[in-house]
C-alpha cells in the first residue's frame, strides 16, 4: 500500500518521521545505557603477513584474471571463497530461520568510528566530537555476535580508516571467527599499504564510497582524489579473493557524474550500488547543511533524475552489474516524490547496528534515537515495539540494506537464488537475489 509524505529529498522541518514517533524514539522512558564496564579486554594484535606469497607486483595471473572478467562478466571462485561466503550469508540465513526467537541477526553494523575525514553536505552520519569505539567494545561485541547465527559484520562510521591499525585488528579478529567482513570507506585513507594489510586479514568486500569525478561543492567523495587507492584495489581482488564496489549517492549536482561512475565501475568489471539523496529521518543537533545544500534534490529535478534511473536501468539490462535491481532503481522516482510503502523491514531481527559506545540500534537511520534497544551481550529488542514503530518509519524510508534484507528474506527467492547458483557451480555465489 502506497502513501504520500513529504519530498524526502528536500527538506521542509529537522525530521520527516510523525510527531509522536519522533518523540518516544527521542525522549523515550529509558536511555540506552552502554555496556557495564568489566574487566578491559583488548583485540589481538595480527600477524601481518599471512601470506607473505601474496606480496608481489602484479603478474600475469592477476592480469588474466581481470581480463577473464572484463570479457566475460564472470570471476573464478575456489571452493575456500565459496564456503567462506556460504559460511557468511548462507548457512546463518538458514538458522535464523529455524532457530526460536524473533532476534536472529544475519548482518551487524559495527559503527567503529563516528568521526570523518570529510565533509559531504547531505550527509549526517559524523560528528567529529565522538570518541571512536574502544577495543573492548570492539571484541565483545565481534564475541557476542558469534554467539548469534550472524556471521556479515560491517565496521562503517564516519570514516573506520581514520584509524586502520584498529580496523585491520577488528577485520582480522572477525575472519578468524569465519565472520564476513564487509568495510565501508570513502577511499581517501585506503592506501595500497592499508589495502595489503586488510586484504591479508581476509576482507571479504569493500564499499567504496566516491559522488564524483572531480571534487565539487559539498562532494568532496571525488575519484579524481582516490584513483590511485582504486586501482590498486581492484587489480588486487583476484589474488586475494575479495570483491570491491561503488557506493554512489544520487543528488542533484552529480548526474553526469554518476554515469561517469557507473561507467569506470563497468570498464574494471565491478558493481555499484546508488542512493537517492535524502534528507535526515530524525532530527540531527550536529548537521550543519539542513537548511543550505545544494545537493537535495528539488521538484524541478526530478525529470533529469528520472532520465538518470532510466539510463542505469538501460544499462543493467545491457548486463552492467548493479546491487539494486532494476524496481529498486525505479522505486527511487517514487520515493523522490514523497511516494513511501510498507516493504516488510527486518531491522532489529535479522540486521542491527552496534554504535560507538556499544548501544544497539536497529538501523542506521535511527542511529542517534534515545530509545534502549540495549547494548552488546543484552539485546532488548522487541517485535511488539519495533512493529509498532515501523507502521510510522517504513513509508519514510529508503534503507537500501533494510529493503535487500527484507525482499532477500523471502525463503522463496533464497531457494531459487541457490537453485540458481548450484547451476552455475557456485561460480557466481556473489550476484544478486533477483
Ligand atoms: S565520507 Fe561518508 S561519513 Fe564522511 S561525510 Fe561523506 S558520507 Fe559522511
Ligand atoms: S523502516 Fe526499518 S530501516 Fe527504516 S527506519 Fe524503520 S526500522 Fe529503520
Amino acid at each position: 500500500m502506497s502513501e504520500l509524505h513529504q519530498f524526502p529529498t528536500l527538506p521542509t522541518q529537522p525530521f520527516r518521521l510523525d510527531v509522536p514517533l519522533h518523540e518516544l524514539l527521542q525522549q523515550p522512558a529509558h536511555k540506552p545505557q552502554p555496556p557495564r564496564p568489566g574487566k578491559e579486554q583488548t583485540l589481538p594484535v595480527p600477524v601481518f603477513p599471512q601470506h607473505p606469497e601474496l606480496y608481489h607486483e602484479l603478474d600475469a595471473a592477476d592480469i588474466a584474471a581481470h581480463d577473464q572478467v572484463l570479457r566475460t562478466g564472470k570471476r573464478h571462485w575456489p571452493p575456500s571463497k565459496i564456503l567462506k561466503t556460504m559460511r557468511g550469508w548462507m548457512f546463518p540465513y538458514f538458522k535464523s530461520r529455524i532457530l526460536p526467537g524473533e532476534f536472529q541477526p544475519i548482518i551487524a553494523y559495527l559503527f567503529t568510528e563516528w568521526k570523518c575525514n570529510l565533509d559531504c553536505h547531505y550527509c549526517w552520519s559524523y560528528d567529529n566530537r565522538v570518541k571512536g569505539m574502544t577495543e573492548d567494545t570492539a571484541k565483545r561485541a565481534i564475541d557476542w555476535l558469534e554467539t548469534t547465527p550472524c556471521r556479515v559484520l560491517a565496521p562503517t562510521g564516519g570514516e573506520p580508516l581514520l584509524r586502520p591499525d584498529f580496523v585491520h585488528k577488528v577485520v582480522a579478529y572477525a575472519a578468524k571467527k569465519d565472520f564476513w567482513v564487509y568495510l565501508a570507506t570513502n577511499g581517501r585513507l585506503l592506501r595500497p599499504e592499508v589495502t595489503d594489510k586488510l586484504a591479508d586479514a581476509g576482507i571479504a568486500t569493500i564499499n567504496f564510497a566516491v559522488d564524483a569525478i572531480k571534487e565539487k561543492p559539498g562532494l568532496p567523495k571525488a575519484f579524481e582524489h582516490v584513483d590511485k587507492n582504486f586501482d590498486y584495489l581492484v587489480r588486487r581482488q583476484y589474488r586475494h579473493g575479495y570483491t570491491m564496489f561503488f557506493n554512489t549517492n544520487i543528488c542533484r549536482t552529480n548526474i553526469e557524474d554518476v554515469k561517469q561512475l557507473a561507467t569506470i565501475a563497468h570498464e574494471n568489471g565491478i558493481s555499484i550500488t546508488f542512493h537517492i539523496n535524502e534528507a535526515p529521518m530524525m532530527e540531527q543537533g550536529h548537521f550543519k547543511h539542513l537548511h543550505q545544500n545544494d545537493t537535495y534534490i528539488r521538484q524541478e529535478d526530478f525529470p533529469m533524475v528520472d532520465d538518470l534511473l532510466d539510463w542505469l536501468i538501460d544499462k543493467q539490462r545491457q548486463g552492467w552489474k548493479m546491487v539494486d535491481s532494476i524496481p529498486r532503481l525505479e522505486n527511487m522516482k517514487g520515493f523522490m516524490r514523497g511516494v513511501g510503502e510498507h516493504w516488510g523491514c527486518r531491522a532489529g531481527q535479522n540486521w542491527l547496528i552496534i554504535r560507538t559506545n556499544g548501544t544497539l540500534a536497529p538501523c542506521f537511520p535511527l542511529y542517534n534515537a534515545g530509545y534502549d534497544w540495549g547494548t552488546v551481550g543484552e539485546q532488548k529488542f522487541d517485535v511488539a515495539q519495533l512493529s509498532e514503530m515501523k507502521k510510522g518509519c517504513e513509508p519514510n524510508c529508503f534503507s537500501t540494506l533494510g529493503y535487500n534484507v527484507a525482499y532477500c528474506y523471502s525463503a522463496a527467492r533464497v531457494l531459487k537464488w541457490l537453485g540458481k547458483q548450484a547451476m552455475h557451480g557456485f561460480q557466481g555465489v556473489t550476484g544478486s537475489f533477483e
